[in-house]
This record gives structure tokens, sequence and C-alpha cells, in this order.
């Protein structure tokens, strides 16, 4: 990286600093005078303690840069760099003989990499400071009225109403459509469990199938052979940021009269034949928990183009109660909101969706050509018919039998990942819902989920490839 990003001026202000900051991904700037020589470091700590002081985003940071630092001379050997590392100093600046910054050390023996962190620098602090300072931090605000608008928009749906997070969005969604005991609902065995969940606690009865071979997604033609008089709904999952067949998945559902509910968890964006994953069910849920896409911390949301369900939804999010009467409640209720606080950070998220989802395109692409040639290596599936996927995380399938091992060998290099989730069907509590799944069984067992952090280094993507690369010619 060129060392200029690493620099900030003396009469910078606080947020000028703070974004300086977020655009190296390195939790430091060096300061300098107008006469270019260094002055002293501010690291993100720093600013985050003066804004907790009280101290406002516009003050200059002058009086509070650490003017008493550890550095390096270009003189001094690799050796000597290194040992003025620490716990605390993981990179420095290294000055020429005129005290001039003309580039940085830094750490990186066992540099970690996290799997996932999100992107707040664009104007999630200052909206949510201006949510705070209104005082309306609960469940009422602009915010959140702004953020169900907005989202519903993004998905070219009417409605959207906001919840706490992606559970109890699609519990929510699953109620008002009156699913409940004695009623079939279907669901693919590769999810993430708040999708089987959410059904059973609505009484109704899940039914596991089994998944696509290419797009790891529900296999319509297991859905159509799992109908039964019962069955009242199907929840596609749109796993890992690939879009369903939403074409044969609707049109079953309409043959038969059921309803489809979206778990749009992972896939915020994505595209079947050019419109957008949740613009095909009943109702559509997505959740914004602090690792996928788009983040308020913890959230969810539904959306329907059905005025009658948008009512139902809030009334039973909001425990129940009339419109017209207060505390007078109609049904048996919830209390599934999301608070102003939330919807805030959703709200800047959402202003910025478009980037950070080329941004995440652009690392896939990166992790596509690092990894294409690496023997016993398959990448996700990018380019099905009808399908726009979208990168959430970064999948990949190995040999069954080295996963585990290269996994271990990930982690004491210091890559966080983690495997496919466990088929459904191979857990306890639920494998009794499950019908036969033999793809979703072999997929889950070779599957591996790489980082998609932000702050990954330059070098981050290459540094894994060669892990697996090595690894694999063992
Ligand atoms: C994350 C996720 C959910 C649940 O969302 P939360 O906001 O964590 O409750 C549901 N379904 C899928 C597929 C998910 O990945």
């Amino acid at each position: 990286m060129d060392v200029s990003k690493m620099l900030c001026r003396l009469d910078a202000t606080l947020k000028e600093t703070m974004k300086q900051i977020d655009e190296n991904a390195k939790g430091t700037v060096f300061v300098i005078g107008e006469d270019k020589k260094i002055v002293g470091i501010m690291t993100d700590g720093d600013i985050r303690r003066l804004l907790i002081d009280g101290h406002g985003i516009e003050e200059r940071i002058e009086p509070y840069v650490n003017r008493n630092f550890v550095y390096a001379r270009i003189t001094d050997s690799q050796e000597e760099i290194r040992k003025k590392f620490n716990e605390a100093i993981k990179i420095l600046p290294v000055l020429n003989e005129e005290n001039e910054v003309i580039n940085y050390a830094e750490y990186d023996q066992n540099l970690h990499i996290s799997l996932v962190q999100p992107q707040l620098n664009g104007n999630e602090y200052v909206y949510l400071m201006d949510a705070f300072l209104s005082t309306w931090i609960s469940s009422t605000g602009k915010y959140v009225t702004r953020f169900e608008e907005n989202f519903a928009a993004y998905c070219g749906m009417k409605y959207g109403v906001a919840t706490s997070n992606g559970t109890t969005a699609l519990h929510l969604a699953l109620t008002v459509l009156g699913i409940g005991k004695g009623d079939e609902v279907i669901v693919p065995d590769l999810t993430f469990a708040a999708t089987i969940n959410a059904v059973l606690y609505t009484g109704a009865t899940p039914v596991i199938v089994d998944i696509e071979e290419d797009s790891w997604c529900i296999s319509p033609q297991s859905i159509e052979a799992a109908i039964t008089s019962k069955t009242k709904a199907i929840i596609p999952v749109h796993i890992y940021g690939q879009p369903c067949d939403m074409e044969k998945i609707c049109s079953i559902a309409e043959k038969h009269n059921l309803y489809v509910v979206e778990d749009c968890a992972e896939a915020h964006g994505a595209e079947w034949k050019g419109k957008k994953v949740g613009s095909f069910g009943m109702i559509s849920i997505f959740s914004f928990f602090g690792n996928k896409v788009i983040t308020t911390g913890e959230g969810g949301i539904c959306v329907t183009n059905d005025k009658n369900l948008e009512t139902k939804m809030r009334i039973y999010r909001d425990h129940g109660m009339s419109k017209e009467r207060r505390y007078y409640h109609e049904v048996v209720g919830f209390n599934y909101r999301m608070t102003n606080l939330q919807a805030a950070i959703g709200v800047a998220q959402l202003e910025r969706i478009e980037q950070i989802l080329a941004w995440r395109k652009e690392l896939e692409i990166q992790y596509q050509n690092a990894l294409k040639n690496i023997a016993g290596v398959s990448l996700q599936q990018d380019n099905l018919p009808g399908r726009k996927k979208i990168a959430w995380l970064v999948s990949i399938l190995v040999d069954e039998k080295k996963r585990d091992l290269l996994m271990e060998e990930l982690k004491r290099k210091g890559v966080d990942m983690r495997a496919f989730f466990i088929p459904l069907s191979e857990m306890d509590i639920y494998k009794e819902y499950a019908r036969s799944c033999v793809i979703s069984k072999k997929v889950a067992a070779r599957g591996l989920n790489l980082p998609t952090s932000y702050e990954m280094r330059q070098n981050g993507v290459e540094r894994i490839a060669e892990i697996i690369r090595d690894f694999l010619k063992k």
C-alpha cells in the first residue's frame, strides 16, 4: 500500500482522521506537520476515546496527537525493526534523517484474517448519533420508517416491516400467513438452523428436502416430490449468495397453491433473471446480523406487496395491539421490533450497498483467479443460467477427506474460515423431518467458507491461496 494512505495532516479534524484510518484499514495514521515531518501517531482507539469523552467530530486532532511514539529508521535492519513490535505496537512509521515518513513496517507473522467484518465508514456513525441525540432510541423514529421504505424499494417491493432479527422476521412471516399446527413447510437441507426453527415455532411440521448439485440451493424436483395435502409453504433459501431457481419454484407453488417465503438472509441484491431476490415470495425475509452483506448489528425485515399482510405483520410485531384501540390486543402478538438506532445504521448501510457488493465481488474475483488453477479446489458456481449471485462469503469445495485438516492448517496460519452448515438432516433434533438428502450431505462435507473481511490485507487472498495450494500438494 502507498505510504501516503498512512499519513494525516496535523490540522485534520477527528472526522477526517477517522476517514483516513478507515481508508487505510490499518487502525492508525501517522500525523505530519506542514513541513512533512512526523509529529505523532493517532489510532482508531484514540479517536474512540475522544468521542466517548464528548469531543466533537469536527474538532482538530492537534492537541490529542500521541507525540511519544515508536518509529524505525530506514537504516534499521529487519531484525531491529522486528524488536520494536509488541502486543500494542503492530505498525510503525519508517523515517528518513529529516524525520519524514517514507515507509511503514507492519507486524505480519501469524497475521490474523477474520471471516467477516462490517464496513461502517459511510454515514453510519452520523445517523446513529443523530438518532441517539434525538432521544428516539427505541422502536419509534424516522430511521425505522426510512429503512423500511428504502429497503422495500431496493427489492422492488411495496412494503417493508423491520424486525429485531432475521429469525423473528421468518417467524412473523409464517405467522401472518396462518401457518401452524397440522401444516407442512418445505425447507432445504443445507441452510442455517433459523430457517427450520421458525417453522417449528409456529407448530407446523418442516419437511427437509435435498439441494441441487450445481447451485447448492433447494431442488425444485425434490420440492415437488415432497408435496402432500398438508403442504402450505416453501422456504427457498438463497444460500451463500446464490439465488434459487425462482421460476420453477414459483410455478410449483402456483400449481399446488402454496406460499413462497424467500429466506434472503445471505443474498441481499442477488437476482434471478434480472429480478431481485425478495421480490418473488408472498413475503420475503432478510437478516442484518453483523456478518451479513449489510448490517444493523442485529436486525431483519419482511418485504411484501400485500397491504393486508403488511398491516397484519405490524400488529403481530407490536404485541398484537390494535391500531385503533391502544392496549386492546387482537391477537397473541410478539415484540419483534427493530430500534431506531439499528435502523439508523441500516439506512447508511443501504446507501452504500452497491459499493459494498462491488467490493465483495472484486474480492471474489481475486479469489477465483488465485484458486482456479489449484488442483482439488472447486469454486462456487458463479455463472449459472438466469442467476446473478452476490459474494457473501467465498465458498469452495475440496476433497472430503482433506477438508477438516485444511481447516486446521488455515486456523494455524491465522485465517478464520468455517465449514459449510451441517445439513439439517444430520442433526438429531431435525432428522425426523428429512426426506432423502444425498447431495446436501456430499456438498456440506466438502465445503469451506473463506473470509471476505474488509480488513483483508492487500495480499490476504494470495496468502490464503498459497496455504491451500501448499496443503493440497502434500
Ligand atoms: C443468518 C440467517 C438467518 C437468521 O438471521 P438472524 O438475523 O441471525 O436471526 C436465517 N436464515 C439464514 C439462511 C441465515 O443465514
